[in-house]
C-alpha cells in the first residue's frame, strides 16, 4: 500500500510505499525533544511530493539529513545511510495521513547510546 503524509502547512508532502506496523521511539538527544514516532524504509520507498524545499539539520556524525519545514517547523522525514552503507529513509509516522497511532507496535530504541 501507499501512505501519504505531510507537514502541518502542507509544504512538505510525501508518499511512502509499504506497511507500517512497527514504529520506533528513540531516546537520542534530538528525538527525545522532538517526540517523533519513526518508521524506516528503503530510500526509494519515500517520494517527496510537496512543493516546498525542506530545511535540513545534521548533528553528531552528520550521516542523517533531518528535514523539516521552514514554514511550520514540522519534521516529516529524514534521509541517511544505514550502518550497512545502504541509503534509507526515516519517516515521522505522526505525519502520515489517517494512521491509527494507538494500533502501532512501539519499539524503544536506545539512540542515546549509539
Ligand atoms: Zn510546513
Amino acid at each position: 500500500m501507499t501512505h501519504t503524509g505531510r507537514c502541518h502547512c502542507g509544504s512538505l508532502a510525501f508518499e511512502l510505499d509499504g506497511e507500517i506496523a512497527e514504529v520506533y521511539d528513540c531516546n537520542c538527544s534530538m528525538c527525545r525533544r522532538r517526540g517523533g514516532m519513526l518508521a524506516f524504509a528503503a530510500a526509494d520507498a519515500l517520494r517527496e511530493t510537496g512543493s516546498g524545499t525542506p530545511q535540513t539539520y545534521r548533528f553528531n556524525t552528520h550521516n542523517i539529513a533531518h528535514h523539516f519545514c521552514g514554514t511550520c517547523g514540522i519534521a516529516p522525514y529524514s534521509r541517511g545511510v544505514g550502518p550497512d552503507g545502504v541509503e534509507m529513509a526515516c519517516i515521522n509516522v505522526r505525519c502520515v495521513d489517517g494512521i491509527d497511532l494507538a494500533a502501532l507496535k512501539i519499539v524503544q530504541i536506545n539512540g542515546a547510546s549509539l
